[in-house]
């Protein structure tokens, strides 16, 4: 079994259908980005990956294990929002620190795990800052920061860019690309952008009406899609 399986899934809210049938393969430390248009079930996805929804029917395993039950703390994912959802009156320590501290883990611990994410982030001047004091660029590390410091076996990107201006959005896709080569973690993306989908993806999900249209390497979707969709959105003259 590949590192995360994802097997006949599918998700309905009252009677109406989500997702449909999604079947995936994610190798161990592959930077995989789902792009469609809004309202396709991509942050649904990444909400039963990491547990804040739970399917209507199928698997999602991870290492072999089947975690649809399992508790969303122990699943080894950390999920980035759009929204940054900081905590305005703490601070970026307390903000990158707070699951963490939530989990009781030692004081000794959790400086070392913040300082090394603050380094790798560069925020290692801003940890005393509030929230209010941080451009976008900068609340999105922090909210990056609070992923990284839990060690996850997975992060779970959604749409982490939006909120940013053009210029600082194609500076923060550089980042992530580094943060990547730097961890090795295995990432799962989303986004709208195709340029950005282009530059971040090892390998693409293309999805529309609740199924994955085509899985591969952003290339291979270029040169052979397999519908009109999927040449669509990769830009493909095909
Ligand atoms: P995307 O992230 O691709 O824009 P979503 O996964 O957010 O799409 O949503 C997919 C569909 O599921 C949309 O039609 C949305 O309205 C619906 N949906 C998402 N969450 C809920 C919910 N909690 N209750 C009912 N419908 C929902
Ligand atoms: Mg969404």
């Amino acid at each position: 079994m590949a590192f995360l399986e994802i097997k006949s899934l599918c998700k309905s809210f009252e009677a109406y259908p989500v997702l449909q049938d999604i079947d995936l393969s994610i190798e161990k430390g592959e930077f995989v980005v789902f792009v469609g248009p809004s309202g396709c079930g991509k942050s649904t996805l990444l909400r039963m990956i990491t547990g804040l929804e739970t399917p209507t029917s199928g698997t999602i395993a991870i290492e072999d294990t089947v975690i649809n039950d399992v508790d969303p703390a122990k699943r080894g994912t950390a999920m980035v929002f759009q929204s940054y959802a900081l905590y305005p009156h703490m601070t970026v320590f307390e903000n990158i620190s707070f699951g963490l501290r939530m989990a009781h883990q030692p004081k000794a611990l959790i400086r070392e795990r913040v300082e090394k994410a603050a380094a790798i982030l560069r925020l290692e001047k801003l940890l005393d800052r509030k929230p209010g004091q941080l451009s976008g660029g900068q609340k999105q590390r922090v909210a990056i920061g609070r992923a990284i410091v839990r060690e996850p076996r997975v992060f779970l990107f959604d749409e982490p860019l939006s909120n940013l201006d053009a210029e600082l959005r194609v500076q923060m896709r550089a980042e992530l690309l580094e943060l990547h080569e730097r961890l090795g973690t295995t990432m799962i993306y989303v986004t709208h952008d195709q340029v950005e989908a282009m530059t971040l993806a090892d390998k693409m999900v293309v999805m529309m009406g609740g199924k994955v249209q085509q899985y591969g390497r952003p290339l291979d979707l270029y040169d052979d899609p397999d519908n009109k969709f999927v040449a669509g959105f990769v830009g493909s003259p095909k």
